[in-house]
């Protein structure tokens, strides 16, 4: 169905040809149902399975908000765990291959201090990282996301069953007020209601039951 091809959607050229390239031609559904509005640059929750591609949904979305040339940090990704911010970093790198000097920074809770301050005294465009550990830089100075436009809360369930409120509570009172949020989740607990209404402006609410 032509309306599943990431041609078909807003998205720039040159990330058009990447995924094409990677074997990305048809959209996963959770993609073909969230991707539309968050390049219409909605507040958009996402809830499908494991494996359903919801990565490459938010990925894309925060890729397509970015300006290279302003090396600032205009994303922010926050997973429950040091596997999945990797994970996901490894993901936006792939799809952002096709974007020269692109700069992702993982920031997780676990790994050395001594070179995640080095690197974020070099700068990045996009940060991917644990609440905790995030949390750690801003206090200390040395982050700054006053220029983040879009946020993203990934494996939002995990984040909560972790008890990470606190520090994501910071976090986002450290972002700027008018940003596009896309919150992720495999299921959809009431906490998980109470913190999007709290963070999120007039979200679409995307369910998708199948894999792909
Ligand atoms: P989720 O976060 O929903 O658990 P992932 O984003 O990790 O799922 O995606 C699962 C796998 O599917 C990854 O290996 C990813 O590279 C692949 N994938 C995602 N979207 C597509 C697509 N449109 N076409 C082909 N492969 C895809
Ligand atoms: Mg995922």
């Amino acid at each position: 169905m032509s309306e599943l091809l990431f041609s078909n959607t807003a998205l720039a050229p040159a990330l058009i040809d990447n995924l094409e390239s990677l074997g990305y031609h048809t959209m996963t559904d959770i993609q073909a149902q969230t991707l539309p509005l968050i390049l219409a640059g909605k507040d958009v929750i996402g809830q499908g399975k494991t494996g359903s591609g919801k990565t490459a949904a938010f990925a894309l979305g925060l890729l397509h908000n970015l300006n290279v040339s302003r090396f600032r940090v205009q994303a922010l990704v926050v997973c429950p765990t040091r596997e999945l911010a990797d994970q996901v970093a490894v993901e936006i790198r792939k799809l952002a291959r096709t974007i020269h000097n692109i700069k992702v920074l993982t920031l997780c809770g676990g790994a050395p201090m001594g070179p995640q301050i080095g690197s974020l005294e070099h700068g990045a465009h996009i940060i991917v990282g644990t609440p905790g550990r995030i949390e750690e830089h801003l206090q200390k100075g040395r982050l700054n996301l006053d220029e983040v436009n879009t946020f993203v809360l990934d494996e939002a369930d995990r984040m909560l069953e972790m008890g990470f409120e606190e520090p994501l509570q910071y976090i986002i009172d450290h972002c700027p007020r008018d940003r596009q949020n896309l919150l992720f989740s495999a299921t959809f607990p009431p906490k998980i209601e109470q913190l999007a209404q709290h963070v999120m402006h007039n979200p679409e609410k995307i369910t998708v039951t199948a894999t792909h």
